[in-house]
């Protein structure tokens, strides 16, 4: 009896958590186990950790850039508090207001969306408020999302109104990164019930003050370090050693990993990379592009930082000290177009948008290809949860990602909980009571 309640002990002391892959759905898990006094070591493919959330150096323009611009809302509370608990939320900066800058690229018109800060839209009876060439009425077309079919689209939903084309389906295409007529809405639903519906006080962009990994990946790496978490970077899991449905070793060209009895994983990897590791697990199989174009000029940031624009290619601009950076979302049908011709074409609505002259300046297009999961009822029926029991889940494992069936879109926010969902149920598996 001494000897079992010693042995426990030993187990209890080494009870370990591998997670595979750092980006932002395997560094939540990761917190919530080390928080919870687990030991963690994650084992990331890549030389640094971020995943598709991540800054690096570019040579070509010799600065420091984000693989993506990416924009947060105070509504969203799980980013809010991953940023809180590794001590980085004044990381982030933005307009302090909800406030949202749009131009029309054809007509040149501009304006400003401002929600009052209150969870009542009062500010939509001032006609002067309101998009304009949009109704009154056209903002009660959002509720259509929230009692629609499951299955109907953006498009089907919200389309044919003044609204529409200047805010709605600008906002749609960045938050689902897939093209309206086929995203769907509820997954829009998703995301204005958790910002616009919540009142102007939840619709404060936020944008790393520095850069994605200042913001959101290396103080999670810092907080885990103080924790006595691992991280080892170039470290590709190939494959799960799996015995009577327990991973029992990650197999990978840096060796192999032995996951001893009591010990669990996380499974942080994109889709396509999930499915090779577990075959018969469903997956989402199609993807959007998102193209960003950074360009290096000083331009006048305005009062937001950024600029919705509407009537042209480019969607968002992004203006940081020295650079200028602009996001196409649901970007598929640019990928067969020159990063030169894209470079060209969009350089001429900047120069119209920020009021420049001159030479094209350096510039880098940054083309992730399978930046998100396309947002579709197809894919939708593909998200697994953290534990799917239809495909004989290892015992041991929980399946995190933006692609998991989080209920919200790929987004950082949809990571986030994802990891954190996948914590959770590892920590509630009985094999990992202490
Ligand atoms: C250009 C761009 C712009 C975006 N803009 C926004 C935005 O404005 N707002 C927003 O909320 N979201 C945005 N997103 C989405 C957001 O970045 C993602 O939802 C989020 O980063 C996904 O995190 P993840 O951990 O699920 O996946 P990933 O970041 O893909 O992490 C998976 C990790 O696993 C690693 N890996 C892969 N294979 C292996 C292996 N075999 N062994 C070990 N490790 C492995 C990868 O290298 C990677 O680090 C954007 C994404 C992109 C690409």
């Amino acid at each position: 009896m001494a000897q079992a309640a010693a042995g426990a002990a030993v187990r209890a002391v080494s009870r370990h958590v591998h997670v595979i892959g750092a980006g932002l759905a395997g560094l939540s898990a990761a917190l919530d186990l080390a928080a919870a006094g687990r030991r963690v070591t994650i084992y990331e493919a890549g030389p640094a950790a971020g995943g598709r959330c991540r800054s690096y150096f570019d040579k070509a323009l010799g600065a420091r850039i984000d693989n993506g611009n990416h924009l947060l809302l105070s509504g969203n509370a799980e980013a809010m508090a991953y940023l809180d608990r590794i001590g980085a939320r004044d990381s982030m900066t933005g307009p302090g207001v909800a406030q949202f800058p749009f131009m029309d690229l054809a007509t040149g018109e501009r304006w400003t969306v401002s929600p009052g800060p209150g969870r009542v839209p009062w500010w939509v009876l001032d006609r002067s408020r309101r998009v304009p060439g949009s109704k009154l009425t056209d903002y009660f077309t959002l509720i259509r999302m929230r009692f629609g079919p499951p299955d109907a689209t953006v498009a089907e939903t919200l389309g044919g109104t003044g609204l529409y084309d200047r805010l709605l389906e600008p906002l749609a295409i960045s938050a689902l990164n897939t093209p309206p007529d086929q995203a769907l809405s509820k997954l829009m639903w998703a995301v204005v019930e958790g910002s616009l519906l919540k009142g102007g006080a939840a619709c404060i962009p936020l944008v790393p003050r520095v850069g994605l990994s200042e913001s959101f990946i290396d103080p999670a790496i810092a907080w885990l370090q103080a924790r006595g978490g691992q991280m080892h970077l170039s470290h590709r899991v190939a494959e799960l050693e799996t015995r009577r449905n327990i991973v029992m070793g990650l197999r990978g060209p840096e060796g192999m990993v032995d996951v001893p009895d009591g010990d669990q994983i996380v499974l942080a990897v994109p889709p396509w990379v999930a499915s090779g590791l577990l075959p018969a697990l469903p997956t989402p199989r199609d993807f959007e592009a998102i193209v960003n174009i950074h360009y290096q000029i000083e331009a006048d940031a305005g009062s937001a930082g950024f600029l919705g624009l509407v009537g042209g290619i480019a969607e968002w601009i992004f203006i940081k000290p020295g650079i200028v950076s602009i996001t196409i979302s649901a970007a598929n049908r640019l990928l067969e177009r020159s990063p030169d011709e894209i470079a060209t074409l969009v350089w001429a609505e900047v120069q119209r948008a920020l009021n420049l002259t001159g030479a094209m300046p350096p510039v880098r297009v940054v083309r992730e290809k399978r930046a998100t999961f396309a947002a579709t009822a197809y894919n939708e029926a593909r998200r697994p949860g953290p534990r799917p029991a239809s495909f004989g889940c290892p015992d041991n494992l929980a399946i995190a990602g933006d692609w998991t069936a989080t209920g919200l879109p790929a987004t950082i926010e949809g990571a986030i909980k994802s990891g954190r969902t996948a914590a959770a149920c590892l920590m509630q598996a009985p094999s990992m009571a202490a």
